[in-house]
């Protein structure tokens, strides 16, 4: 099989290519390879790579569209796992327009490449913020949720509800995944675990939100890439009813689908600073802040859906998960 994994030098992509690879899949990765946040560690990760004789890269931006059609006509993909994004629900409140070229246009540019080139499956990142404010407990997919806080969560909405039409229109098989806050070895710096940590070896103060009262679903990097190797395998039926010679389908029942990857049990944050500080045995210092705007209070994955189509549970205890983080922390940083 060939696939394509956009945003290959990131946190995800990076593991999910080298998962792919492993498998016997030949995988071409591109990124852009953006400074939202240290560069190095993009190129680091794109290192760990080099040894995967079935992988190439090609630093592309998602947004040109000429690039990456041609990419596409090019290669020759069976299968394409979508997961460059601007991310960052924090960085979408002061610069929303960041946010239009890659997760806007270059959603739109991958839709495109699949459709023209008839890609089998297109498995794609959506995020849990697109649950926002007040959804039921835990979040289900199958409760419709339109009200987004920040701009990051609206892009990833409107990439469901882009891909929801070429499902529809064109019959192309596509999968969307709200990912639960992901932790892990390799973690981007903008996010609680690695911001966290740079603090406490240093000595500094960690600023913790809402008084520490809030709680996430912490999902470990492993669990994520598990989840999506099996989805990718299992491909939505396509409409028996669509005509691709009239390009117009019959009903509505598309090849369209949303999971939740989440661990399925949510933790507080002052439980996950502890077992920060354990692990990395130092006291934090504590910063207690008010809620920041665009935070929820609490995320909750329902996974049912999940378990029931691939048979596959997150199940990475907070703890271990957080002492193989720290491991891989002190290893990176630390030693030298
Ligand atoms: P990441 O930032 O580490 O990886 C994304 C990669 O995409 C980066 O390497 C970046 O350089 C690249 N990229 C950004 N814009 C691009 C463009 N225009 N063209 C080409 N490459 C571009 O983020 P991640 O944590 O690996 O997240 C992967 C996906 O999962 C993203 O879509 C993100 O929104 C989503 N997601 C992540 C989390 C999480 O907790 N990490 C949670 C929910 C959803």
């Amino acid at each position: 099989m060939k696939y394509l994994v956009t945003g290959a030098a990131g946190f995800i992509g990076s593991k999910v290519s080298e998962r792919l690879c492993a498998a016997g899949h030949e995988v071409v990765g591109i990124d852009n390879i953006n400074d939202y946040y240290d560069v190095n560690l993009k190129l680091d990760r794109l290192k760990n790579l080099e040894p995967q004789a079935l992988f190439s890269f090609q630093k592309l931006d998602l947004a040109d569209r000429e690039a990456i059609a041609t990419l596409f006509a090019e290669q020759g993909f069976d299968r394409v796992i979508h997961l460059a994004a601007q991310a960052g629900v924090r960085y979408s409140i002061d610069n929303p327009m960041a946010y239009a070229d890659s997760n806007l246009v270059g959603h739109l540019t991958i839709l495109e490449g699949c459709r023209q080139h008839k890609i089998q499956h297109l498995v794609y990142a959506s995020s849990s913020s697109v649950y926002g404010l007040n959804s039921k407990m835990p979040f289900s997919t199958d409760d419709s949720v339109d009200h987004p806080i920040s701009l990051y969560a609206a892009t990833k909405k409107a990439n469901e509800l882009m891909s929801h039409t070429y499902s529809h229109l064109y019959g192309l098989p596509t999968t969307g995944l709200r990912f639960f806050t992901v932790y892990g070895p390799w973690s981007r710096p903008d996010m609680a675990m690695l911001k966290f940590t740079n603090k406490i070896v240093k000595g500094e103060p960690i600023d913790v939100y809402n008084h520490g009262n809030l709680s996430r679903d912490f999902t470990y990097i492993d669990d994520i890439v598990e989840g999506i190797i099996r989805i990718q395998d299992s491909i939505p039926a396509a409409n028996p009813d669509w005509n691709a010679a009239e390009s117009t389908p019959a009903t509505s029942s598309a090849p369209y689908r949303v999971f939740n990857i989440g661990n399925g049990s949510p933790v507080k944050l002052m439980d996950y600073i502890s077992a920060l500080e354990k692990s990395l045995g130092i006291e934090a210092i504590k910063n207690m802040m008010d809620m920041q705007p665009g935070d929820v209070h609490s995320t909750w994955a329902d996974t049912e859906d999940l378990f029931k189509t691939v048979g596959y549970k997150p199940q990475t205890s907070v703890e271990d998960g957080v002492q193989k983080f720290v491991e891989w922390y002190k290893e990176y940083y630390l030693k030298s």
